[in-house]
């Protein structure tokens, strides 16, 4: 079983969707409208959006 290091999450304010780490160290802003997507928290990040699906690679189901 592999584990899903990337996440597709939805922007709740534009519904634009991109690929982010599932942990990301950093924070993460929407690319289309700005509005925060991804919160670090030290463990698993705090997603602030809506979660499509989990990836093992950005690449997959494109
Ligand atoms: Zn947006």
């Amino acid at each position: 079983m592999t584990e899903k290091k990337f996440v597709r999450i939805k922007c709740s304010d534009c519904e634009n969707e991109q690929v982010t780490f599932k942990r990301a160290s950093y924070k993460v802003d929407c690319l289309v409208c700005g509005a925060r997507l991804v919160e670090p928290t030290g463990g698993d990040s705090e997603f602030k959006g809506e979660i499509i699906e989990e990836l093992g690679t950005p690449e997959e189901g494109e």
